[in-house]
């Protein structure tokens, strides 16, 4: 897989990732990545220590954000682009998301402390340090505390519906999340779509919702996706009349099979959303 110059979709200790805001920004620079976004769960907390290492670095930095919706008995996410993190609608919108991870953090921890993980609870405030614990941090203090083998048999085990540490989340609606994208001068691109649990049909439904709700793109290529992913999500940017983004959905370098700006070029016969910024990378 190629280096990319583009890579719009980056967390960091805002929320789930494991490097501080300036240092996804140095590490994105040091890979190559020209055109960049910080794009947090739920949160703008890293945009302006993100924005004040892009200046040192010399990188294009866009404010961004991915928001978890509400859909069906689940959820989707939806990223923000290019949005002004002082909006109010978007900021009243995050804090209510905010709250909600609050409320659903406590739940967990209560009901891992009644099924006998009483020492989860620490841990995942000081894995949390710097933001709201999700359930990445949960996830890494059951391994730690060797509940689970790795991250994703903690949550298999432990963290999706009908086990014992989950606890459900009222996100706001895809219409409304768009909408706070919007209202802030943003662009919402449909994250990851082959990543959720849903059949092809319940996929395109839930691609409908975000297009009629005014989204403007769709993730075409994600970390760690390969060439078949590239074609399904091409597929459906064609079919729903999408613009196209790439973005690795790095959290963390000691898993290097997702790192940042590896990523293909959006096919030929795409528009690259970054197009809408005047920017003429592949
Ligand atoms: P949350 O938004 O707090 O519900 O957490 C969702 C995050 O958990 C995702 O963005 C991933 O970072 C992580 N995640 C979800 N499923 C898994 C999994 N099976 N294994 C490892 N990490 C996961
Ligand atoms: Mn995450
Ligand atoms: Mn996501
Ligand atoms: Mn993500």
């Amino acid at each position: 897989m190629r280096q990319s110059p583009v890579d719009l979709h980056l967390h960091s200790t805002a929320s789930d990732g494991r490097l501080a805001p300036a240092d996804v920004v140095a590490r994105a620079a040091q890979a190559g990545v020209k055109l960049m976004a910080l794009t947090d769960h739920d949160t703008l907390d890293g945009l302006d220590a993100a924005a004040g290492a892009a200046r040192v670095e010399g990188i294009d930095c866009r404010a961004g954000i991915e928001l978890s919706a509400r859909w069906a008995r689940g959820v989707v996410h939806i990223v923000g682009l290019d949005l002004d993190p002082s909006a109010a609608v978007l900021v009243a919108g995050v804090a209510r998301q905010q709250r909600e991870r609050r409320q659903r953090a406590d739940r967990i921890a209560e009901r891992l402390a009644r099924a006998g993980m009483a020492d989860i609870r620490d841990r995942v405030a000081t894995l949390a340090s710097a933001g709201v614990p999700g359930r990445a941090h949960f996830a890494r203090a059951l391994v730690e505390a060797g509940h689970a083998r790795d991250m994703p048999h903690a949550f298999d085990r432990y963290l999706q519906r009908g086990r014992p540490g989950y606890a459900p989340v009222d996100w706001a609606t895809i219409d409304e999340v768009v909408g706070w994208i919007h209202r802030a001068g943003g662009l919402a691109v449909f994250a990851h779509p082959l990543r959720y649990r849903l059949s092809r049909g319940a996929l395109r439904a839930a691609v409908q919702a975000f297009v009629t709700a005014g989204g403007d793109a769709i993730e075409v290529a994600s970390g760690g996706g390969g060439r078949d992913d590239l074609a399904a999500a091409s597929a459906l940017a064609k079919r729903f009349g999408l613009e196209a983004s790439i973005g690795s959905d790095f959290h963390d370098p000691d898993f290097p099979w997702i790192a940042i700006g590896r990523l293909p070029a959006v096919p030929p016969d795409l528009k690259p959303i970054w197009r809408r910024w005047g920017a003429g990378y592949d």
